[in-house]
């Protein structure tokens, strides 16, 4: 801590003034947003009753959360008051409400009487610049470390921009071209050849631009403040729930916040990154308590990482807030409706803590079992739950067949034993918490909307202009290609190989070519490629053949390019 923080440390502790508002105030060096995917605000107490039960001393019985938390954010998104990933994600990356499936991408309009913000009917489909970006372009190092694979909605939100979340062959690509420092989660089969449907080898271009590539925990481990390039992935998809997984091939999520927080706070410019513990969401997908709570600890860890470093640098702010609730989970449920103030902690708990796998991780256990006769005695080991004779039937009906169903059915066990509730399988729409660290205190407080949050991150990184850039970067291309003759050459195997070519005349011999989803131009004399020029966006190019649109956004300054080359 400099002495300029130090100072405003006392002040602030004697009380002598409550709020830094000057922008020099505000502006941080390092920021990292923290999401609990899909974490309804009453997991803050389960969690803290699973971790720490009945505690000696009230004092350090606290999660690292609790001391930072200031208010509640408004959830929704553009067309609903319940939120996917998608949209809800993207608003905190790009101060924009958008809709379901939609990836740092301007919505269209849903019709009257369900757009809950204007629509401009203009904009739709327009990229949406986001912070990542931003910071990127002002010379920050950035990072994402997820727990998901790494073309899920909220990591894609940052770092990628569709209008359909579940194009990930298309999100892999663009977000290995954005230039991303230290990328850490799960997800090899969206850069392997072999299992991308275009057949693109993405860890070849990895390698290209330099980076380390890594799946091995080793390799990880080794990892030094100088590999500033990395891309860690240690799982073919999704990485396991924290309390399922083996230490010593998959790191957890505070591990990898500490490692990525190592290597991007080497640049003397600063860094932001995003960290997500994308999981939480999945358990409560699956109504499984003891994966909710588990899964929140474990994110609750990284936020302990992340406030060590930020303690300790003086000039690094965090953000942590999920993008939506989900499950509807509760302490107390239908098994409680009459007993439930004289439940003791032991009754409350102990139906969680004794489990030591998540309903996933006891699902495999049971895929495993050689002889379906050893279930009641592996459950019971596993989980201190005596099956029911129905409830065995059940399981031994559902082994080896659909792994989703296993894993829900556990899961309905579980919560059958438990006092914990479930309203739904879905997200839910109530507002959730925001905690926030700042070295000067600059922090929201009571209920804000989500747009203020990502205005908040724009502010503490300087005063990021979001519109500006996203018209300067992500610019149509009737509008960035004037004066210049161009078609759209459409693949119509695959998006990702669909090509923009520019000619200045007809016929003309020396002509430019944008490949979608990278960040390059190749300038070409007739077949011979003259030589490849760096653009600093990613060239998105958007297709919705119900309306008859096909398009590139572009950078804007494009034409400057072209000017010299063709
Ligand atoms: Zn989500």
């Amino acid at each position: 801590m400099n002495l300029k923080n130090i100072v405003t440390a006392i002040l602030l502790s004697m009380g002598l003034f409550t709020s830094a508002t000057s922008q020099q105030e505000k502006k941080v060096k390092n920021v990292i947003m923290m999401i609990p995917d899909g974490t309804s605000t009453s997991v803050l107490s389960l969690a803290r009753w699973y971790k720490y039960g009945i505690c000696p001393a009230d004092s350090v019985c606290w999660l690292t959360i609790d001391k930072l938390i200031c208010g509640l954010v408004k959830t929704h998104s553009s067309d609903a008051p319940i939120g996917d990933s998608a949209p809800t994600g993207s608003t905190y990356a790009t101060g924009y409400l958008s809709q379901s499936g939609y990836v740092a991408t301007y919505p269209k309009s849903a019709g009257k009487g369900k757009d809950l913000v204007y629509v401009n009917p203009k904009r739709a489909y327009q990229p949406l610049f986001t912070v990542l970006e931003a910071a990127k372009i002002n010379r920050k190092s950035t990072g994402l470390v997820v727990t998901c694979q790494f073309t899920h909605a909220t990591p894609a939100d940052f770092s990628a921009h569709t209008h359909e979340r579940d194009e990930l062959d298309l999100i892999a690509k663009q977000m290995v071209y954005n230039n991303i420092d230290v990328v850490f989660g799960g997800g090899t089969q969206y850069l392997d050849p072999l299992k991308r449907n275009d057949k693109l080898d993405l860890v070849s271009i990895l390698k290209n631009f330099n980076y380390k590539y890594i799946n091995k925990m080793h390799d990880f481990k080794s990892l030094k403040p100088t590999n500033s390039k990395v891309w860690g992935l240690f799982a073919n998809g999704d990485l396991p729930f924290d309390i399922d997984r083996n230490n010593d091939s998959v790191p957890s999520l505070a591990e990898m916040t500490e490692k990525s927080i190592e290597i991007l706070s080497s640049n003397p410019e600063g860094f932001f990154l995003m960290v997500e513990g994308s999981k939480v969401d999945w358990a409560a997908h699956n109504n499984d308590p003891v994966g909710v709570v588990s899964e929140f600890v474990a994110f609750d860890k990284a936020v302990q990482v992340a406030l060590n470093f930020a303690k300790n640098d003086g000039n690094t702010a965090i953000v942590i807030c999920p993008d939506h609730g989900n499950s509807g989970i509760s302490i107390g449920n239908e098994r409680s409706n009459k007993s439930y103030d004289t439940l003791c902690i032991e009754s409350l708990m102990s139906p969680l803590t004794n489990c030591k796998y998540t309903a996933e991780g006891m699902a495999k256990i049971l895929n495993s079992l050689t002889d379906i006769n050893s279930i009641p005695k592996v459950f019971a080991e596993n989980t201190n739950i005596k099956l029911t004779p129905l409830e065995l039937s059940m399981l031994k009906e559902t082994v080896n067949k659909n792994f989703r169903t296993l894993t829900q059915k556990i899961a309905k066990i579980y919560t059958d034993h438990s006092y914990i509730g479930f309203t739904s399988m879905g997200h839910t729409g109530e507002d959730v918490m925001l905690a926030m660290y700042h070295p000067r205190n600059y922090r929201l407080s009571g209920i804000v909307k989500n747009t203020e949050v990502n205005t908040y991150l724009k502010d503490i990184l300087g005063g990021y202009n979001l519109d500006s850039l996203s018209n300067q970067y992500y610019c149509i291309d009737t509008l960035a290609l004037k004066g210049y003759l161009w078609q759209i050459n459409a693949n119509q195997t695959s998006k990702n190989y669909s090509t923009l070519v520019i000619r200045k005349e007809a016929k003309a011999a020396k002509h430019a070519e944008i490949e979608a989803y990278t960040n390059y131009v190749t300038i070409y004399n007739n077949m011979e490629v003259v030589k490849k020029i760096n653009l600093n966006s990613i060239a998105i190019y958007v297709s919705v053949p119900d309306e008859n649109i096909s398009r590139f956004y572009i950078q804007k300054t494009i034409g400057e390019i072209l000017e010299k080359e063709i």
